[in-house]
């Protein structure tokens, strides 16, 4: 089955064979080796030694992302003292809403930034937001909002960040790996947060963050939670060594990491991957085109990660049943949507390449018409 989905995505066989053996994580060998992964993390990240730190979590995104909320927004509670923080979100998809739940759930105070959802953040709008309220300690951004398939720019909205000496928690999950980051060039960022199951091409499982150490020794006993709090997860490996856990850590999917990252570098890094993501991209856009269809995007705005495509036009169109009927031809994309109009939503990313998305162009185009949606 090709798996066109934005994560879980497909991964090469050996990245899955490095998952077939059990594995203590307590013994000091295993441990040494989850230290290297998170220094190898944190290099690919631009973070500098002794300055930066790359960190496990247990859990899939949202858990890493409620984590450095937690850890780093200080909670609507200390207000009273003058200590109350809150965190404004950028309304750029259902990525960013997820985001504001979460930190809603924190009891964080969230300001939300009406936002064009199919533009590019516009930086002059955050500069804006913060302007209008200093007590906003934090922006909350999604790098590659995967519901609309944008790329926002965290260059030019963390430069406004960083002017009006706010934080910033960047939700690289489905940029890192392919898209460029550097955290060394953002001195505004608290946590820029990421998992393994998307561009690095590695199993589910986990999540993981960069930050600044400094932060993570200033906040420690803020997150009003043992599990999320990112500055005792610091501390532990303080005292126990960087590699290890506190909780029992999904070992299996850590210890696949190491040869997903052995494959990114035998490619190239994440330069070359971007550029056969995107020429993933142009052959499913072009397809998509060629079948009829419309993309939600105009080509210059489609980023290379995910496509939202309209649906047929058809009082009979049912996704769930496409999505099913495609399936049998061995093709698997998303069975909900993220736009008004119905629509599909086909990922690029994955250990694919252009030949696996000219099949799948050929199994929509099958589908459509088995299921009388072509003329
Ligand atoms: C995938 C993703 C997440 C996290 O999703 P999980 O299902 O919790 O792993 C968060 N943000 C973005 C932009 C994502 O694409």
């Amino acid at each position: 089955m090709l798996l066109l989905i934005p994560g879980p995505v497909m991964t090469h066989p050996d990245v899955r064979a490095a998952a077939d053996r059990d594995i203590a994580p307590w013994d000091q060998a295993v441990r040494e080796e989850i230290g290297d992964l998170l220094t190898r993390l944190r290099i690919m990240a631009g973070g500098v030694v002794d300055v930066h730190v790359a960190m496990p979590l247990p859990g899939s995104g949202h858990f890493i992302i409620e984590a450095a909320v937690r850890t780093f927004v200080p909670p609507e509670k200390d207000q009273g003292q003058g200590a109350g923080g809150g965190i404004l979100i950028p309304a750029s998809g259902q990525y960013a809403q997820r985001m504001m739940r979460l930190a809603r759930a924190a009891a964080r105070r969230v300001v939300e930034l009406p936002v064009a959802l199919d533009q590019p953040l516009d930086p002059a709008a955050v500069d804006a937001a913060l302007a209008a309220d200093p007590t906003i300690t934090h922006l909350g951004m999604i790098y590659s909002e995967t519901s609309t398939g944008i790329i926002h720019d965290p260059r030019a909205v963390g430069a406004v960040v960083h002017r009006h000496g706010r934080r910033m928690i960047l939700d690289a999950v489905s940029a890192f790996g392919a898209l460029p980051i550097d955290v060394a060039a953002h001195p505004e960022i608290d946590a820029m947060v990421f998992t393994a199951n998307k561009c690095l091409e590695s199993l589910p499982g986990f999540s993981l963050c960069v930050s600044p150490i400094a932060r993570l020794l200033e906040r420690r006993g803020h997150a009003d939670s043992w599990s999320f709090d990112l500055a005792d997860l610091y501390q532990n490996g303080l005292e126990n060594g960087p590699g290890a856990a506190r909780f029992t850590p999904p070992i299996q999917p850590m210890a696949a990491l190491h040869t997903a990252l052995d494959r990114l570098d035998a490619e190239g890094g994440p330069t070359v991957r971007l550029r056969r993501y995107q020429d993933n991209m142009a052959a499913l856009y072009d397809g998509m085109v060629a079948l009829g269809l419309q993309p939600c995007l105009p080509r210059a705005l489609q980023g290379p990660i995910i496509m939202n495509v309209l649906a047929p036009q058809s009082d009979a169109w049912d996704l769930k049943l496409f999505v099913e009927a495609l399936k049998r031809r061995g093709v698997l994309i998303s069975n909900f949507r993220n736009t008004e109009a119905p629509s599909m939503r086909i990922g690029a990313i994955g250990a694919i390449g252009r030949t696996d998305i000219e099949q799948a162009v050929t199994a929509i185009g099958q589908t459509l018409d088995e299921l009388g949606f072509r003329s």
